[in-house]
């Protein structure tokens, strides 16, 4: 048997130090991670249980270009820190988990934040809002051998020079082991997988010529322009 016509090219990220590349099975991003940026959303964060929501693989940046989308005139910046598996199963134990995570990276969960809250208001899903193409701007995998486990650390945001996020990673409500351990009871993970670990307070609005400077400790900038 021949595929009906060529299959998409394997999305991936390239590894910090190597030739190599990391091949994306899903993306998983975590809602309202940190209480700040709950709040400032309209929520309370002591009142809910993590949440998830999935954006697709050929959603990622790697060129640092991100096209203003189509339909929305509210698009949103998220700096959040991203989290690769090179392993995974279900009902992984949080004492466990770090151990199928293989690097971290930076990146933005854009987000057409006016089509998302049409979609909250009416109960709709958020995949207009926020698993739209090139929504995923991703620096490449710096591995857990050069930067240890992320637990801690400064992750800020800067928009054409001026910091617009800047918070510590924390101040995380949910813990990278927690995630992997709730989102394990969900689905099955896979190697290839990346999560998303949500955002700090300060999301806005971004226009086109605007350069998107992120930034976790330990990892590699991402810098992005819109166009
Ligand atoms: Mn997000």
């Amino acid at each position: 048997m021949t595929y009906l016509f060529d299959p998409p090219p394997q999305a991936a990220l390239p590894v910090a130090g190597s030739d190599k590349l990391f091949p994306v099975h899903r993306i998983y991003c975590v809602g309202r991670n940190y209480a700040e940026h709950t709040r400032e959303m309209g929520h309370d964060p002591d009142k809910e249980p993590p949440f998830f929501f999935q954006k697709n693989p050929d959603c990622l940046v790697t060129d640092g270009v991100f096209p203003y989308p189509a339909a929305s005139e509210d698009v949103h910046w998220e700096l959040e820190l991203v989290a690769a598996l090179h392993s995974g199963g279900v009902d992984i134990a949080e004492a466990d988990a770090l151990s199928h995570v293989c690097g971290y990276a930076v990146g933005l969960d854009m987000t057409r934040r006016d089509l998302q809250g049409v979609a909250k208001k009416l109960g709709r899903p958020w995949e207009v809002g926020k698993a739209f193409e090139k929504s995923a701007p991703c620096t490449g995998i710096t591995p857990v051998a050069t930067c240890g486990h992320l637990e801690r650390g400064r992750i800020w945001l800067a928009v054409n020079g001026e910091k617009r996020q800047d918070s510590v990673l924390e101040k995380m409500i949910w813990s990278i082991p927690q995630q992997i351990a709730y989102l394990s009871s969900l689905f099955e993970l896979r190697a290839g997988d990346l999560i998303f670990t949500g955002t700090p307070e300060g999301v806005s609005a971004c226009k086109r010529g605007d350069v998107l400077v992120g930034h976790v400790d330990g990892l590699q900038e991402l810098e992005v322009r819109v166009v």
